[in-house]
């Protein structure tokens, strides 16, 4: 049994199936119980949205958009309100100075750590007028500029609407994450156990490291993660269904040992190299040469086709943990990519959760499943 850092979808079971149905049925019933609360604002954003030329979305996406919100504000409301105006000038320019050379990636890292932490320290805004602009500038400062343009859309409708209206909306968010943090805790709590101990523990360690703030999400965040890759997945399902070649793209976590991993870099990520028999990647790998998929190693989910250029044609599957799939689902939407988010059974990396790294897994029947295989 491998240790459970934070999460694991498989608790007191060998694999993950029994999580599946759970987050199925749960994604159906929260659905059920939150689009009506929120109809009025999604039909309203629905036109705002569509009268600028925004692609139109679920009625499930847009509400899910909603709660994810409230919950962000939730969470990291106050910290954005405290976000001294100097960090989100130097955040964007460092962020893009790592990406620039490996040789000074870990110097800059260590550089946001350090600013951030310092950030955190000082500086208290005081109340905000506006809360969701303030957690927009939150999301540039730290690289999640997905995010930021996603609520972006909402808060231009929250406003055309007066402040007023914005208040409200606002206030509906924030209901909706309230009654989330309730449900989602009963159901899908089985499968974050670890959570509270890792915020305790490990996580005051990181307090100078530039993933300190990754790390240190909380149990709801991991439940809303796992509730978007459901809704995500049934929303760009049918789209994913009718490409014509399909692509996993697994991270670098999975590999086994990860430090002896002989894959050799390609245009489109790293290709195995079957070193390892009992590697999971290799067994994925081995399973898309007879099923007729392609298989690929890449850390950050989609950076790799940013340039779009026929990827209509290709359905992606992207292998990632708790986390950070349902942000890749919607960057890839944003691509234009039709995309399937399957969940890592627990997290184990190196980069951030533990210091010699756990081989990562899985589920490989509901990655068939997803495959259509
Ligand atoms: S089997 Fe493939 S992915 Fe696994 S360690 Fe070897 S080369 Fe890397
Ligand atoms: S554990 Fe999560 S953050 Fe770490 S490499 Fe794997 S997918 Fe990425």
């Amino acid at each position: 049994m491998k240790p459970i850092i934070t999460y694991s979808l498989r608790p007191d079971a060998a694999d993950s199936d029994e999580y599946y149905r759970t987050i199925a049925a749960f994604a159906d019933e929260w659905l059920a119980q939150s689009i009506p609360q929120v109809q009025d604002l999604v039909a309203g954003f629905r036109e705002y949205h569509l009268q600028r030329s925004g692609a139109d979305l679920s009625e499930a996406e847009y509400t899910f958009e909603l709660l994810a919100l409230g919950v962000l504000l939730r969470e990291h409301g106050r910290e954005a309100r405290r976000m001294p105006a100097w960090l989100e000038r130097w955040m964007p320019r460092l962020i893009a100075l790592q990406a620039k050379s490996a040789r000074t990636e870990n110097a800059f890292k260590s550089l946001r750590g350090w600013l951030g932490w310092i950030a955190g320290r000082g500086y208290d805004g005081g109340k905000s007028q506006d809360d969701v602009q303030q957690l927009i500038r939150w999301f540039r400062a730290n690289d999640e500029t997905t995010k930021g343009k996603r609520f972006e859309s909402w808060h231009g409708y929250f406003l055309s609407g007066g402040e007023l209206f914005l208040q409200e909306a606002v206030s509906k968010c924030l209901t909706l994450a309230d009654a989330f943090a309730i449900s989602s805790r009963e159901r899908l709590g089985k499968y974050t156990p670890n959570v509270g101990h890792f915020l305790s523990t490990e996580a005051p360690r990181y307090r100078h490291r530039y993933d300190a703030g990754f790390i240190a999400r909380t149990r709801i965040e991991y439940h809303l993660g796992m509730l978007g890759t459901e809704i995500l997945n049934q929303a760009y399902r049918q789209r994913f269904l009718a490409t014509r070649q399909k692509m996993v793209i697994l991270p670098p976590c999975m590999c086994a040992p990860a430090e002896k991993c002989q894959a050799v870099e390609t245009p489109f990520g790293a290709k195995c190299q079957a070193c390892t028999p009992g590697c999971r990647v290799n067994q994925i790998t081995k399973l898309g040469e007879k099923r007729g998929f392609h298989v690929t190693i890449i850390p950050d989910d989609v950076k790799v086709f940013r340039s779009g250029k026929g990827t209509e044609s290709i359905g992606l599957v992207g292998v990632s943990c708790a986390l950070t799939n349902w942000n890749g689902g919607w960057q890839t939407g944003e691509l234009g990519i039709p995309a399937q988010g399957l969940l890592l059974d627990y997290v184990g990396c190196k980069f951030h959760w533990d210091k010699e790294g756990i081989p990562t897994d899985t589920n490989l029947k509901k990655l068939q499943e997803i495959l259509g295989n």
